[in-house]
């Protein structure tokens, strides 16, 4: 019994190959008349597809995908008439979806209902993948058509470490960058220093409110530049309107960063 991840991973190579394989050869069209590309662009992807699945299928008895994960049709089950179905509904399949998909005056548009086929063949795929999410053993719809069941030919270990550490990490930044803009940091910071600098200063000095003198030397105590629009808070120290505020903004108990005295108010410099 081969497990539904193996099974899946097999199916999903398969379409990628695919599509990498038809993108690869359609670029080949890009330096011929584009005529041909528009209007033969379904025939060119089917007749690849049937190259696809001979070397594949026919030939190997696997698709490209079952061979890189070590999984084959069990061979006692694929006949020479079911490979030659399979090639068929593969090519067929394709080929009709992308007809739906780009109209055009072609006689297989002519088919009324095509797009009903498609929605019928769709919704029969979903019910497949259904039952095979519950008994695991065919994931296409055309391999329970065809009741093709597959058999591993080497084991296949899946390590879901580096998936779960993957999610850990994930959910990890998701809460760090939820949580960390709500910390205010300034607030910790003078909270912090207020802690440890309060037996040394607070209890020797007696605050007497000062006015400052401005001269043309004086910079802003917090971001040493001229202060612009000055304030102060009752001791000789100057700051910029825009500075002071933004550090009460964020902390209330914000001191002069010089002498650490305390003042609620902020006061503008009067000029003489
Ligand atoms: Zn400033
Ligand atoms: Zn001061």
């Amino acid at each position: 019994m081969v497990s539904r991840v193996t099974l899946l991973d097999a199916h999903v190579l398969d379409e990628h190959i695919t599509k990498i394989f038809i993108n690869q050869t359609l670029k080949v069209f890009k330096f011929l008349p584009s005529w041909i590309l528009n209007n033969f662009e379904s025939e060119i992807n089917a007749i690849l597809q049937i190259v696809l699945t001979y070397y594949s299928v026919a030939k190997m008895k696997a698709t490209f995908g079952q061979q890189l994960l070590g999984i084959r049709f069990k061979p006692d089950q694929l006949t020479d008439t079911k490979i030659a179905l399979f090639q068929f509904f593969m090519v067929v399949a394709n080929y009709v979806q992308s007809k739906s998909e780009r109209p055009s005056k072609n006689f297989i548009n002519n088919i009324n209902d095509l797009q009903l086929i498609v929605n019928i063949l769709k919704t029969a795929s979903f019910m497949n993948f259904l039952l095979f999410l519950h008994n695991g053993k065919y994931p296409t719809l055309l391999q329970r058509f065809l009741s093709l069941s597959q058999e591993s030919t080497r084991k296949r270990n899946i390590e879901y470490t580096f998936m779960t550490r993957e999610l850990l990490w994930h959910g990890f930044s998701e809460l760090l960058m939820f949580s960390l803009p709500l910390i205010n940091y300034q607030s910790v910071k003078h909270k912090i220093n207020r802690l440890i600098n309060s037996k040394s200063k607070h209890e020797d000095k007696k605050w007497v409110d000062k006015i400052p003198l401005m001269s043309a030397r004086i910079v802003c105590s917090i971001c040493h530049d001229k202060p612009v629009l000055p304030h102060h808070i009752k001791c000789s120290h100057v700051f910029c309107f825009y500075c002071i505020s933004s550090m009460r903004m964020v902390d209330e108990q914000f001191e002069c960063p010089e002498c650490d005295h305390f003042e609620k108010k902020i006061i503008p410099v009067i000029l003489n």
